[in-house]
C-alpha cells in the first residue's frame, strides 16, 4: 500500500508545469492520494486543466485567494466533491515586481498589503474555510523561503510575508493540534518558476546556489514533492509547526564565500 492511499489532497498554486505545486501534486498522486487542484483564475485554466487531468484529477477549480467568497465557494465545492480533505497544500505567493528590487524601504503601503494578503493571510483564510472538512490525521503544508530569516537582496517584502507565513504555520499548528491535524512549511532553495522570475537578480542567485550549497546542486520540484509526501504521511505523525528545509543544506552555512 502506498503512503497516501485513501487520502484526499487539494493543492493550491499550480500555474504551469514548472510550479512547485505541480511537483507536489505529482508526488502526492504517485503515493496514492486523490488529488484536486485549485488555480488563481480563468487565464490559467488552459494550462492547469491538462496537467490535472494527467494525474486523474476530477476536481480542478479556480480560487482567487484575495476573495473571501471565492475561498468559501471552493471549500464548499470541495466538501461536496471529496466529503473530507486530508491534505491541503498552499503554494501561493505574489508581490508586485516593483517591490522585488531596490531598497526595502521603497515598499508601498499598497504593495505591502497585497504581498502579505496573498502570500501569508491566504493560508489563514484557507485553513479557516477548510477546517470543518479536514479529517483527523490530516496535514497542511505551505511553501516558504529562507529570505524570511535572513536578508536575501531584492526579496524585500516577500521575506517579510514569508516571516508572517511561518509564524502563521506555528499558530495554526497550535490551533489544529487538538483536531489531530498537522501544519508545517517547506523552505525550498531557489527553483526556476514564474514567481521566482519576478525577483530581481534571481538568475545569478540560482547559479551561485548550486556552487555553494553543501549538496552542490539546485533543488527541483520533485525534491520538494517528496518532502511534501513525508509531511503529509504517517511517517511524520509527530511533526507539526516546523519549517523543513529542502535546500541542499544551504541554511547551515555561515558564509557563502568559496575558499580559494
Ligand atoms: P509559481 O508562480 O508557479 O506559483 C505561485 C502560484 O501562486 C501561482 O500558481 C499563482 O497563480 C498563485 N497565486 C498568485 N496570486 C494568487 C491569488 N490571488 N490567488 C490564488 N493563487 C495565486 O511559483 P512557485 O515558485 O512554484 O511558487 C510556489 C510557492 O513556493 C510560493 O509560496 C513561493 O514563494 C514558494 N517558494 C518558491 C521558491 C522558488 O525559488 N521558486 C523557493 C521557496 C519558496
Amino acid at each position: 500500500m502506498s503512503l497516501l492511499t485513501g487520502k484526499n489532497a487539494l493543492v493550491f498554486g499550480v500555474a504551469n508545469k514548472r510550479s512547485i505545486a505541480w511537483g507536489i501534486a505529482q508526488a502526492l498522486h504517485a503515493h496514492g492520494a486523490s488529488v484536486g487542484l485549485s488555480y488563481a483564475g480563468p487565464v490559467l485554466e488552459r494550462r492547469v486543466r491538462p496537467l490535472g487531468e494527467s494525474i486523474g484529477a476530477d476536481f480542478i477549480e479556480p480560487c482567487d485567494v484575495t476573495d473571501d467568497a471565492a475561498i468559501a465557494a471552493v471549500a464548499q465545492k470541495a466538501g461536496e466533491h471529496f466529503g473530507q480533505i486530508d491534505i491541503l497544500i498552499h503554494s501561493i505567493a505574489h508581490a508586485n515586481r516593483d517591490e522585488l528590487q531596490g531598497p526595502y524601504y521603497h515598499t508601498s503601503r499598497e504593495g505591502f498589503h497585497m504581498a502579505l494578503d496573498i502570500s501569508a493571510y491566504s493560508l489563514v483564510a484557507l485553513a479557516g474555510a477548510f477546517q470543518p472538512i479536514l479529517r483527523r490525521g490530516g496535514a497542511l503544508v505551505a511553501l516558504t523561503y529562507y529570505g524570511s530569516e535572513k536578508v536575501a537582496p531584492n526579496y524585500n517584502v516577500m521575506g517579510v510575508a514569508k516571516a508572517a507565513l511561518e509564524a502563521s504555520v506555528r499558530y495554526l499548528a497550535y490551533d489544529f493540534g487538538p483536531q489531530g491535524i498537522r501544519v508545517n512549511a517547506i523552505s525550498a532553495g531557489p527553483i526556476r518558476t514564474l514567481a521566482a522570475a519576478g525577483v530581481s537578480g534571481f538568475k545569478s542567485l540560482y547559479r551561485h546556489f548550486a556552487e555553494v550549497t553543501p549538496l552542490k546542486q539546485n533543488i527541483t520540484i520533485e525534491d520538494v514533492g517528496n518532502t511534501a509526501v513525508f509531511l503529509c504521511s504517517e511517517l511524520s505523525s509527530q511533526v507539526t509547526g516546523q519549517v523543513i528545509y529542502v535546500d541542499g543544506g544551504y541554511n547551515i552555512l555561515a558564509t557563502t564565500e568559496i575558499p580559494q
